[in-house]
């Protein structure tokens, strides 16, 4: 591509562009970071304002029955479930994915301490998102059984370490840093041919690339709504398990909200029969009330049509950085196939912050990761092709003038 009208052409011919105008984009802003925080549909500041005026202000109490509070869990659970391939009452929304972790990876962990005693293995990689890495570490500390936590440098190091002494492989299908997007059918293949269990985290999946996990006979999955679902900053998590497996595990953080019956107040704990099992206590509902507007825009379209644009839009913006750019040190350290990435890319820089920091200011918004990574999301529900060109043109004139060595671009905030 080689002139700006080009692109626009691209966005007249897009079939998903009337779907931008249902998000409450800031003016002079191209938004390139729905991989960390999505885009704030419209309806959102509607819905918060009905939840806020009158289902808490006017009905108060009554509303946890009458707002349908008590159900928001399950029922937003079966409304995002056919974007992950996972059927009816199989996710629930609740907590945060690092606590949804820690249920389903104790609940894996004690389920093949049953089956096979011996396997005292959970495989990760070394370049997962740390909390996942962390929640494990934390959990093996507590169950004080000799866990060991195999992580792996590359993603072609995995199908040699998950072996027989393997309980559970915890892995994260698409790599926050690198956009790099594992074979999720192929890899639960090899995990379940050793024997192992095979636990996803869909955090940068769920929204950005279809998803099958009952058609890859995955065991668990994790993942969040504020990225790519657009659910709001610190929307909760989902949950999925499969019916195969869950009146078969319990879940350590046993709360009154996974009771059988919990305004029975019975003083001893039964979990419920079901996915209800893996919530925990009261939820944030007003938090979670707004997920619904962004699950919501996914129902006028679909995973196929997301995919396909989402391909066209990191294709051009890698095709843009190389050509318009390669007078500049960067490079891409997402696959060149699509078939192996997500819906982000990400090239590394050795001034990566300060970069990112002069591409802020001037209305472009990407993030940047440790180490010397700028990062650019593409969430085809929002994002032009005119976006990824006059980004590219932003970020060429950056580097050009180096307008990135002003001394405001290298103080770093708390939030990268
Ligand atoms: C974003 C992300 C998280 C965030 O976890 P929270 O507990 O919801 O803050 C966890 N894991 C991965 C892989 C992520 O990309």
């Amino acid at each position: 591509m080689n002139t700006r009208e080009e692109a626009v052409a691209l966005d007249s011919a897009d079939p998903l562009r009337t779907l931008r105008d249902q998000f409450a984009l800031p003016a002079q802003t191209i938004y390139l970071d729905g991989n960390s925080l999505g885009v704030a549909p419209r309806a959102a500041a509607q819905r918060a304002q009905t939840v806020i005026a009158a289902e808490w202000g006017e009905s108060l109490i009554r509303s946890w029955n009458s707002a349908g509070w008590f159900a928001l869990p399950r029922r937003l659970g079966n409304k995002l479930a056919p974007l992950i391939g996972a059927g009816e009452n199989e996710v629930v929304i609740t907590d945060t994915i690092s606590v949804n972790l820690f249920k389903l990876l104790s609940a894996a962990v004690n389920l093949q301490n049953e089956r096979d005693p011996k396997r005292r293995v959970i495989v990760s990689e070394r370049s997962n998102f740390p909390s996942d890495l962390y929640i494990a570490q934390g959990l093996m500390a507590q169950l004080d059984r000799g866990y060991e936590l195999r992580l792996v440098d590359d993603p072609s190091e995995l199908p040699t370490a998950i072996d027989e002494d393997v309980a559970v492989a915890m892995i994260t299908q698409v790599n926050y840093r690198t956009g790099y997007m594992h074979d999720m059918a192929a890899l639960t293949k090899h995990i379940h041919d050793k024997g192992a269990l095979a636990l996803w985290d869909l955090a940068h999946s769920a929204g950005a690339v279809p998803v099958d996990l009952n058609g890859s006979g995955a065991d668990f999955a994790v993942g969040c709504t504020y990225k790519y679902l657009n659910g709001g900053p610190g929307s909760p998590a989902f949950a999925w398990v499969p019916k195969r497996h869950q009146n078969e595990i319990v879940q350590p953080l046993s709360g009154w909200w996974g009771h059988r019956a919990p305004f029975e107040m019975d003083p001893t704990y039964a979990p419920d029969t079901g996915i209800g099992r893996f919530l925990c206590g009261t939820q944030g509902i007003v938090s979670m009330s707004l997920v619904e507007c962004g699950l919501d825009v996914f129902l006028q379209t679909d995973m196929q049509a997301i995919r396909r644009k989402s391909q066209a839009l990191c294709d051009l913006f890698i095709e843009l950085v190389e050509s318009r750019c390669d007078a500049f040190p960067l490079t891409l350290v997402t696959p060149r196939d699509q078939a192996q990435r997500g819906s982000h890319v990400s090239f590394e820089h050795p001034e990566g912050y300060a970069v990112m920091q002069a591409l802020i200011a001037r209305g472009v918004i990407g993030d940047y990761r440790e180490p010397h990574v700028l990062r650019f999301g593409f969430t085809p529900l929002y994002t032009r092709f005119v976006d990824v060109w006059d980004a590219v043109e932003t970020l060429r004139d950056v580097l050009a003038t180096e307008s990135w060595r002003a001394p405001e671009f290298m103080t770093r905030g708390a939030v990268t």
